[in-house]
């Protein structure tokens, strides 16, 4: 199992969610974050941290998003990663 970053964070970033990870597992590129599956320890913690609900148990993924759980353990693992919360996109819905 693990955690996957859906299509509500694109072109938000806010990175509450960051914050609260205890394994350092979310990677950042220009306009959304991805989850390392391989780091993932489905603790859950980041699921109510996201203001905008992008975040869900890979088993609870809604149907419109299946293909983020690909997408995730796909991009991950190549970009950076991100451990400290930062200022969200100016494009980011208000909270
Ligand atoms: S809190 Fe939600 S919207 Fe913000 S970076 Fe994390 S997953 Fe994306
Ligand atoms: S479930 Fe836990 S370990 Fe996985 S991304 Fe969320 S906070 Fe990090």
């Amino acid at each position: 199992m693990t955690h996957v970053v859906c299509e509500p964070c694109n072109n938000c970033k806010y990175t509450d969610c960051v914050a609260v990870c205890p394994v350092e597992c979310f990677h950042e590129d220009e306009f959304i974050l991805y989850i390392d599956p391989d780091e993932c320890i489905d603790c859950g913690l980041c699921i109510p941290e996201c203001p905008v609900e992008a975040i869900f148990a890979d088993s609870d993924v809604p149907e419109k998003w299946e293909h983020y759980t690909e997408l995730n353990a796909e991009k991950a693992p190549d970009l950076p990663v991100i451990t400290e919360q930062k200022d969200p996109l100016p494009t980011a819905p208000p909270k």
